[in-house]
């Protein structure tokens, strides 16, 4: 029996890689923007909606990232921030996921004076007015913070103290996002030392655009827990029967390195030719530590059960794989071990027996 969008809404779906910035509802977007002053290029939230999934699909890097100077530029002030968090915690819920984490650059939103600790203060107690609505609500939801320096920049140092700093009130994790080609990360080398030095978690936007040295350097200069994408992690596997993986790729899969996929964002930013053509299928097959994300919702328009639903749709894959990679997410989630634990064995396991029987 196939299986529907709304009957994947309905299941437990744990999410690992989602920007803030990349979430939000358009209406928002439109009312935040006459707050600030700031100009949109359409003030209509449908048309609105329609620009940004119009720009993203555009194969235009520059349009691209022209979306997030919209998005970033109405999320500078406290309240602003709060509510993005506090809406998008509501839309995760909405849509059925139970773990997020979310990411989000902290010096990108300084513009109107607010402090590093502000930035994260506002983003943290937004996400947890959230999670309470959507609990009253009836669709339970945690939501861990991720906090991303910029891998042109030069404040990963500050980045990922400010994340240790805020530990124990949401902050589960670090990251580095950005442009590839130029910026490797071993740039922060400093960031993450200190990082692991201190038992703390990150994972690194690599492997995306560019190919393997940055997947090499993320894992084995930086020590990234994760990989967000890593899709071309691919390039290490030569095809046949069976396929064979170089050492790189070898030691992502000995190892259980969790892969961030995002196939819709994948397939917009080019890393792959179509869903059907994504290297998910592959690495599936390989059993890759392969995890499903959104990447950016609102840009892609997209959703995690959309996500979902757009593999069923391609691979023909069931209930059965839809559990394995919420398992996988939820494994590799940056949480204590008995808290993931805990989800896995009373939320998902339960939900998905009821279905595959
Ligand atoms: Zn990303």
């Amino acid at each position: 029996m196939a299986i529907s969008y709304e009957d994947i809404v309905k299941v437990p779906k744990a999410l690992l890689h989602d920007h803030l910035d990349g979430g939000l509802r358009p209406a928002t977007i439109v009312e935040l923007a006459a707050e600030a002053g700031h100009e949109l290029p359409a003030t209509d939230p449908e048309a609105l909606g329609r620009w940004f999934a119009e720009a993203a699909n555009s194969g235009s890097l520059e349009r691209y990232l022209e979306t997030f100077a919209h998005t970033v530029a109405v999320m500078q002030t406290a309240p602003a921030l709060r509510r993005v968090a506090r809406e998008c915690a509501l839309d995760l819920a909405a849509d059925g996921v139970v773990y997020a984490e979310v990411r989000f650059a902290p010096e990108q939103h300084l513009e109107q004076n607010l402090t590093l600790d502000e930035v994260v203060d506002a983003v943290v107690t937004g996400f947890r007015e959230g999670s309470a609505l959507a609990a009253e609500a009836g669709n339970p939801i945690r939501v861990g913070t991720l906090l991303t320096a910029m891998r042109h920049a030069a404040r990963s140092q500050e980045i990922a103290e400010l994340a240790v700093r805020h530990r124990d009130t949401g902050v589960v994790g670090f990251d580095i996002a950005g442009a590839e080609a130029g910026f490797p990360p071993t740039r922060h080398l400093d960031a993450f030392e200190y990082l692991q030095r201190e038992n703390f978690h990150f994972t690194i936007h690599a492997g995306e655009a560019f190919g393997l040295p940055s997947i090499w350097q993320a894992i084995q200069w930086c020590g990234a827990d994760r990989l967000g994408h890593g899709v071309r992690i691919v390039d290490d596997i030569t095809p046949g029967n069976p396929p064979v993986l170089g050492r790189l790729a070898a030691y992502v899969r000995d190892k259980r390195i969790p892969l961030e996929l995002c196939p819709s964002s994948n397939v917009q930013t080019g890393a792959a030719a179509s869903i059907a053509d994504h290297p998910i299928g592959l690495l599936r097959d390989l059993r890759f530590r392969v995890t499903v994300n959104t990447d950016n919702r609102l840009m892609s328009g997209t959703s995690m059960s959309r996500e979902m639903a757009l593999l069923v749709d391609a691979f023909g894959y069931g209930w059965k794989e839809l559990q394995w990679f919420t398992i996988n997410a939820m494994k590799s989630a940056f949480i204590p071990f008995d808290e993931r634990l805990k989800i896995i064995d009373e939320v998902i396991k339960p939900a998905y027996a009821k279905l595959i029987g």
